[in-house]
């Protein structure tokens, strides 16, 4: 039995498989055929029944059975243009840019904790470069499905927002939004920023001001934020 998903279990599928894609090529030592990857991603992505037998869109219907099928097929294009991946000759992709330079989990765990510990304590700003930033950043825009959290038609030049810095290196999802650039200046004029100032080159990864967007209302920011909680100081 096999029934469609709405347009939000598509859309969270999409990104599911994007990241189990990267999983299974970092289980495969970084570099791999591309029927190898698709094959470790089913396996190993936590599919749910329902994901893995939704019938693929009509106008794919002829070239895959099912829909996981079809976003298999594209998730590696997609990682590719976002830069996480390369495909240096027919078939075979590698992780690239930010994916790649991400510490290996294998590392032993004192390994962890002293870079953790020196993640936590260097300037904010150079944080913003480290590679285990630019792999959480470019995870919490994919799990954002690349739109900012206040309203899904703002796509453009998109930030990533720590509502907290507790947690600075090893960020929980939540810890994070992503926002507009114009959504994110309203969010920082209505709670305030810590006092240094992250949005002179921090959480901001592009400051190509949106064009068209308009910022989310204030409710929205209210139901999204606590301002309390929003921007607590690591230290
Ligand atoms: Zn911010
Ligand atoms: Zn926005």
């Amino acid at each position: 039995m096999s029934t469609d998903l709405d347009e939000r279990e598509r859309r969270e599928l999409r990104h599911k498989v994007n990241a189990a894609t990267l999983d299974a090529l970092r289980a495969l030592g970084g570099e791999a055929r591309r029927s190898d990857i698709h094959q470790r991603a089913l396996a190993d992505g936590g599919f749910t029944p329902r994901q893995l037998t939704a019938p693929p869109p009509a106008s794919a219907g002829d070239k895959f059975a099912r829909l996981i099928d079809h976003q298999l097929a594209w998730a590696l294009t997609n990682l590719k243009r976002d830069g996480l991946v390369e495909n240096p000759c027919r078939s075979v992709w590698r992780l690239a840019g930010a994916a790649r330079e991400a510490p290996s989990p294998a590392c032993e765990e004192s390994v962890f904790v002293d870079r953790l510990d020196e993640l936590r304590r260097m300037p904010y700003r150079d944080y913003l470069r480290t590679p285990e930033w630019r792999v959480t950043r470019a995870a919490t825009l994919e799990r954002a499905g690349h739109s900012c959290s206040l309203d899904v038609t703002h796509t453009d030049a998109l930030e990533v927002h720590h509502r907290t810095y507790e947690r600075r290196g090893r960020e929980l999802a939540s810890d994070l939004v992503v926002l507009c650039h114009a959504c994110h200046l309203v969010h920082h004029k209505q709670f305030g920023r810590p006092g240094r100032r992250p949005d002179k080159r921090g959480d901001v990864a592009t400051a190509r001001p949106a064009a068209s967007a308009q910022p989310a209302s204030r409710s929205f920011f209210k139901r999204l934020f606590s301002p309390s909680r929003s921007h607590t100081l690591p230290d």
